[in-house]
């Protein structure tokens, strides 16, 4: 049987090794640390007594590849969020609060409707957001419409949660991508879709327990240290278990991060600029009557909070591009951001003025930055190793770095492989 060696159990490299399982090649998976997931996983955090992301992921309807692989992983049931394409923002400076809601179908009738699109904006507005799509060439968001209503209230909330990037640096190119996968194939491709539970419970170790119910070899702690090259191919892979022969029908797929793809293969061109993601987790229950009860979660704007999800024991607060914060201490950034929090959610005064045990977590290196510079870095799938594929959130998918770029990067290098 033809062996396929996977390097790296993130969503890349799950999705690789599941396609590849799938099309009965024998697979061995090899993850550095004691857990699948990489940068998308949960962990109990004893101090705090409860379980947490590392930082909280949206899907939306649209993103096809991810809903495949949650299929395939048979974890769809572990998904919550409204079951209407439904967004509520909150500004925080104003008090003003507003939720956009597309109609299901292609036809986008909700942009006529004053009660479904964004306060204050005008049709030509959104024509203006329809042309994001058409952009092929290094525009950046900020010069890809005006800045109007519409750009603050909703375009540039959504950018900065696609690229991770300030709109100022980053591709509108790319944030045309994934609106020409979701808002603008109507609102059945733009449902808010997350975890009801945890990350790992939803998207990681459903895929282990499939790999393994497939004959998936799964190694964790298992960092491959060296790559071997021999006349244009990979030769051998080294372990902690030792060095592994490849065979001469036998390929690689590796799907680690840029920074651990050229430490192992220093030839290789790949993003190295990135953008910080911060997650503050505070231990307080969602009120059931609260602004979070109808969706579970919640944009907001003129703040440093970002995005507000309703977790099991906890809220969670998204801040991305935060490369400029991400040094502040721990302590500090909750405060800020504890402001923000208690009034989006309408707290009681007597629960705002303590800040509830909370933990911050930093992914300094959470993605590339998504700038025409890092852009052209990325490589493609197809290596100049005739038996090696790349795949990852950072290799060429035409997408950010999404769980939807990381799963289709590898699904990619899947089909490369079997079609060698
Ligand atoms: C805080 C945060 C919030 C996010 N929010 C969203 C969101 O809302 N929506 C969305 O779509 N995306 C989001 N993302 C992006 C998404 O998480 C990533 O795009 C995706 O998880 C990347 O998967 P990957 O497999 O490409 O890389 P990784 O997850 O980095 O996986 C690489 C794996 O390789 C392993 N590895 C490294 N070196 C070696 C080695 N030498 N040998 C063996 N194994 C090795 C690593 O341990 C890791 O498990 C977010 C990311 C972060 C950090």
């Amino acid at each position: 049987m033809r062996q396929v060696h996977v390097i790296g159990a993130g969503l890349a490299g799950l999705s690789a090794a599941l396609s590849l399982s799938a099309a009965g090649c024998g697979v061995t998976l090899y993850e550095a640390s004691p857990a699948a997931g990489g940068r998308c996983r949960s962990y109990d955090d004893r101090e705090l007594g409860i379980r947490i992301d590392n930082g909280n992921h949206l899907l939306l309807s649209g993103n096809k590849d991810a809903f495949a692989y949650i299929a395939e992983i048979g974890s769809n049931a572990l998904f919550g969020g409204p079951a209407l394409p439904v967004f509520p923002f909150m500004d925080i400076k104003s008090g003003q609060r507003w939720q956009v809601r597309p109609n299901l179908g292609r036809i986008p009738w909700w942009i006529f409707a004053r009660g479904r699109r964004v306060p204050d904006t005008r049709l030509s507005d959104y024509l203006e957001v329809r042309a994001i799509a058409k952009i092929r060439d290094d525009k950046l968001v900020t010069d890809a419409m005006r800045r109007g209503k519409l750009y603050w209230r909703l375009v540039e909330p959504l950018a900065v949660a696609a690229l991770n990037t300030r709109p100022q640096a980053g591709l509108a190119r790319l944030l045309g991508a994934v609106l020409r996968e979701t808002l603008f194939k109507g609102g059945r491709a733009c449902i808010p879709r997350f975890p009801a539970d945890g990350l790992s419970e939803a998207l990681i170790d459903p895929a282990i327990a499939k790999l393994r119910e497939r004959g998936a070899d799964v190694r964790f702690n298992s960092r491959v240290h060296t790559i071997r090259v021999d006349a244009g191919r990979v030769s051998s892979i080294r372990t902690p278990a030792g060095q592994i022969d490849i065979g001469p029908e036998d390929a690689v797929v590796l799907a680690v991060p840029p920074w651990a793809a050229t430490d192992l293969l220093p030839s290789l061109t790949v993003p190295n600029q990135f953008e910080a993601i911060l997650n503050l987790h505070y231990k307080l229950e969602a009120d059931p009557e609260g602004p979070l009860a109808e969706t579970g979660f919640l944009g907001v704007l003129s703040g440093t909070a970002q995005w507000i999800f309703a977790k099991k024991g906890h809220i969670s607060v998204t801040v991305s591009a935060a490369n400029e914060m991400v040094d502040d201490s721990a302590d500090e950034l909750a405060a800020v951001v504890w402001l923000d929090v208690r009034d989006a959610l309408n707290l009681p005064l007597e629960m705002k003025r303590e800040i509830p045990p909370y933990r911050v977590v930093k992914e300094k290196r959470a993605t590339f930055a998504a700038t025409p510079l890092q852009e052209r870095r990325r490589p493609d799938a197809r290596s100049a190793l005739s038996n090696l594929t790349l795949a990852g959130d950072w290799t060429n998918t035409g997408l950010p770095a999404t769980i939807e770029g990381a799963i289709r990067s590898g699904r990619t290098a899947a089909r490369i492989v079997l079609a060698a």
